[in-house]
């Protein structure tokens, strides 16, 4: 094809976007569990929300569960990963009792907002957890106490109906990928109603979810289009979408990949936003770069907001074996 035919496109690329260090370490603990026990490996949940990299993890000898029950007898000593948005305590428990090995693949991230959910019970607070209903992040920072101990919020609705016994003794945290705007308006409403109630000791919405939403705040106003990479069960992605909405993209899309690209719904556009959830791997990224190019003349305009350099060691258990190209 007669490439000055096509129409020109500039594709704004943001950076950071895709894999954070907590989806790089779960996935990292199933492929090295495989490699040290070999398959089947167990994992309760999808490790990451993400279809091509669970498929890609099945294909070495993965096999997702919902729950521990559903481990055969005769796979007992089979490891089994709990997936990087972290487990409600009877989890751990529960595998216990049921004598099975099992591998935390628990964001470190997550972890520190249950520690701070557990400070704020330990010092006499009832908790107010701000996130999404459902969502497994959620259950699990809500089965790290108690019944009754953490009360969801969810919005200024559920702020203004909330009714504590004490509302000197109220201590709050949050999902780590929620939007960072409307989770500050949320406190603001929370301290405005309850000037006593304490934050954490720090920001529970982690590094990867605001270096995101903020590398697609700064490339997404006057886009015709932005596109995020990710899957309809991904916060954190969801979030990258409005994001890019009221930055002031024209239209603003989720894909999981480039064969969902709506081509007849985007018509003529001549500026393009791109990024990706913490869950969703390059390569796809390439293929929704290269779906593009074959339809366009398009020049990548890369757009840095922050450099990251986290990086999460996977568990002592898993150090000695050696990570091979996979
Ligand atoms: Fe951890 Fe944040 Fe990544 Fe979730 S999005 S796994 S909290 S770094």
């Amino acid at each position: 094809p007669d490439i000055s035919s096509k129409p020109p496109l500039t594709l704004r690329l943001c950076q950071p976007r895709g894999f954070c260090a907590g989806v790089d370490r779960a996935i990292q603990i199933v492929v090295l569990a495989l490699k040290k026990y070999g398959a089947p490996v167990y994992v309760r949940h999808e490790i990451v929300h993400n279809r091509y990299v669970v498929e890609g993890l099945q294909n070495l000898g993965a096999v997702f569960i919902e729950e521990l029950d559903e481990i055969p007898d005769e796979h007992h000593d089979c490891p089994v990963v709990f997936s990087a948005h972290g487990v409600p305590k009877s989890v751990p428990a529960d595998a216990q009792a049921r004598n099975l090995f099992y591998l935390d693949a628990t964001c470190p991230l997550v972890s520190k907002v249950h520690k701070q959910a557990m400070r704020h019970q330990r010092l006499g607070r009832h908790i107010l957890l701000i996130g999404h209903a459902g969502h497994p992040e959620v259950i699990g920072t809500m089965g790290q106490l108690p019944e009754g101990a953490v009360t969801l919020i969810e919005t200024e609705a559920d702020v203004a109906a909330f009714q504590p016994q004490d509302p000197e003794a109220l201590g709050f945290v949050t999902q780590t990928t929620l939007s960072v705007e409307d989770t500050a308006g949320l406190i603001r409403a929370l301290q405005a109603r309850f000037p006593a109630i304490m934050a954490p000791s720090a920001e529970s919405i982690c590094y990867a979810t605001t270096n995101r939403q903020e590398a697609v705040k700064e490339t997404a106003a006057g886009a015709d289009l932005f596109l995020v990479v990710g899957a309809p069960n991904s916060s954190n992605s969801k979030r990258l979408v409005e994001v890019a909405e009221r930055a002031g993209a024209k239209m603003s899309l989720l894909v999981q990949r480039a064969s969902e690209i709506p081509w007849d719904d985007i018509g003529q556009i001549s500026t393009l936003g791109l990024s990706a959830g913490a869950s969703a791997p390059e390569i796809i990224v390439d293929e929704i770069i290269d779906a593009f190019r074959a339809r366009f003349d398009v020049t990548v305009d890369l757009a840095v907001t922050a450099t990251e350099t986290e990086n999460f060691p996977v568990m002592s258990a898993l150090r000695d074996v050696e990570l091979t190209a996979s």
